[in-house]
């Protein structure tokens, strides 16, 4: 097992699955919705890193909310522990089980239920492929307010359950303030419906807060509701070249000002990244001539006029030219270049895949000593590893990946605590965006007080007293107890 895994046990106040359990889901979900078939148990079973591997014997694919809540009402009464599952491309250990959870995944979900082109509201099913709802919404003139390199695969509902955060967050915001409305079943079957669709309601606690972000441990998402922004006739992409750190946070900066309200992504990589990427990915190629530059940034704009856009993006870069920020840039010349462009920075984490082993790690850092982090780190592990930093700076979030043919535990005793302590030291969090998921459930004091995860388990106790949705994720086990 995982290093990660290792010092677990298995819950003993959890039920095995048995012959009558498997038929009793029969009976709610129909038999082709009950799949035991070994090939896809494996890929359910088996983290998207291939790092984390639970041996779950059984997946279910409800239809409807009314589904979920019998299977979950069932599953709390029998006290079977369950992992709700998206797209699985989660990369904290999150979404696949532990040991024999059975794995609930709403992929059949995933009709759109409407779409307001007024507001703009979106309300879909929590199991709509992400890159689906941006091909609906591209038709209907709108844009989904987040986009990430998985959109092919991870699902809305995972979204959600994640808090992702992605390429636009730095113009669009959090999921926080876009989704309006969620509807989730709790772990005894109950049907919370806060599905609303507006601005503004303050009528009490905005529950659904709780669930955006918290990793499938409260409840499962069935329904969801999102404030889409408009699809704006020009954007444009820049894949530009500065010499060091410090220049690209100057770019930044001055980006922030100078860009205004077009400005819709800033996100940059190291060379190391670069390379990795030129030499793991088919078909990539860098788009700047040959030299030796140190970082790279893609700035995006997206604005309602054509010509005033193109021209305020060539001024700044002209002017960050003069200035000496930039020392290589090209913009892309149609849509094609475009995505060329994207891929270099989207394919990262796969082109880390494809070298081997890689200890990932996903920081909200000062954007100022950010990067001072990836060079410590290279000093302390010298040859025996690659280090690289890439992210969305715009939003001080830190991609940290340490690459190596094959884990090894002499390098993450290197790694860790090191990397946790460094974070806390400057009040950063561990997860930005990955969430905590199994890698770390135990390292939540980095980022919280005692008392703050105390509630936190508290609320999970409340809503969960048998603890069966996704057990020994999220919360620490030493602080979480069940009946
Ligand atoms: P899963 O991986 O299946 O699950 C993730 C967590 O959510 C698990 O804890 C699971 O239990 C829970 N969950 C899933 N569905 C539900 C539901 N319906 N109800 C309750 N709980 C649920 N993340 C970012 O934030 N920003 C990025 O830019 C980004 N880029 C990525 C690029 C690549 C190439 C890859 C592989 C991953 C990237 N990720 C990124 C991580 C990942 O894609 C996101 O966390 C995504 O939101 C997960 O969605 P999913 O449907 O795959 O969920």
């Amino acid at each position: 097992r995982h290093f990660a895994t290792a010092m677990i046990q298995r819950n003993p106040a959890f039920s095995s699955l048995n012959s009558d359990d498997i038929n009793h889901f029969k009976g709610i979900l129909g038999d082709k919705n009950v799949i035991e078939d070994e090939d896809t148990l494996l890929f359910a079973n088996t983290d998207w890193m291939r790092k984390y591997k639970g041996s779950s014997k059984l997946l279910l694919q409800p239809r409807t909310t009314q589904e979920v809540s019998e299977v979950l009402k069932y599953c709390n009464s029998r006290r079977l522990a369950v992992v709700p599952q998206g797209g699985n491309t989660g990369l904290v250990g999150g979404s696949v089980p532990v040991f024999d959870e059975v794995i609930i995944n709403v992929g059949s979900m995933k009709q759109v239920i409407s779409f307001d082109k007024v507001s703009g509201v979106l309300v879909c099913e929590a199991g709509c492929i992400l890159e689906n709802l941006v091909s609906f919404l591209d038709n209907q003139g709108f844009i989904m307010p987040l986009d990430l390199g998985a959109k092919g695969s991870c699902q809305i509902g995972g979204n959600v359950s994640t808090n992702a955060g992605g390429l636009r967050l730095v113009r669009y915001g959090s999921l926080h303030g876009t989704v309006l409305g969620i509807e989730a079943v709790l772990a005894n079957g109950d049907v919370l419906d806060m599905l609303g669709t507006l601005r503004k309601d303050n009528t009490g606690y905005d529950l659904k807060h709780l669930f955006i972000g918290s990793e499938g441990s409260l409840g499962i998402v069935t329904k969801i509701s999102i404030l889409t922004p408009p699809k704006l006739s020009s954007v444009n992409l820049a894949f530009l070249a500065c010499k060091d750190y410090s220049s690209c946070q100057k770019l930044l900066f001055e980006a922030k000002r100078y860009l205004g309200e077009i400005l819709s992504a800033f996100e940059f990589l190291d060379n190391e990244s670069l390379n990795l990427a030129l030499n793991h990915l088919e078909g990539v190629r860098n788009p700047l001539p040959p030299a030796m530059h140190n970082f790279y940034v893609l700035i995006e704009t997206t604005g309602s006029d054509e010509s005033y856009d193109k021209e305020k993006l060539e001024a700044f870069l002209l002017r960050s030219m003069e200035g000496g920020l930039i020392s290589d840039g090209v913009i892309a010349q149609d849509i094609n270049q475009a995505s060329s462009f994207w891929h270099i920075r989207e394919g990262v984490p796969e082109a880390l895949m494809k070298a081997g082993a890689v200890y990932k790690y996903d920081l909200s850092l000062p954007v100022e000593t950010m990067y001072n982090l990836v060079e410590e780190m290279r000093t302390k592990l010298g040859n025996s590893a690659k280090v690289i930093g890439y992210g969305h700076l715009g939003d001080g979030n830190l991609h940290l990946n340490i690459s190596t043919p094959q884990y090894d535990d002499a390098i993450l005793a290197q790694i860790e605590p090191f990397v946790y302590e460094w974070t806390s030291k400057q009040r950063g969090s561990i997860s930005a965006e990955h969430g905590l998921g199994l890698m770390k459930a135990n390292k939540i004091f980095y980022s919280k007080s005692h008392e703050t995860v105390q509630l936190m388990a508290s609320i999970k106790k409340l809503m969960d007293p048998h603890g069966i949705l996704n057990p020994y994720k999220v919360l620490p086990h030493s602080i979480v107890s069940y009946s």
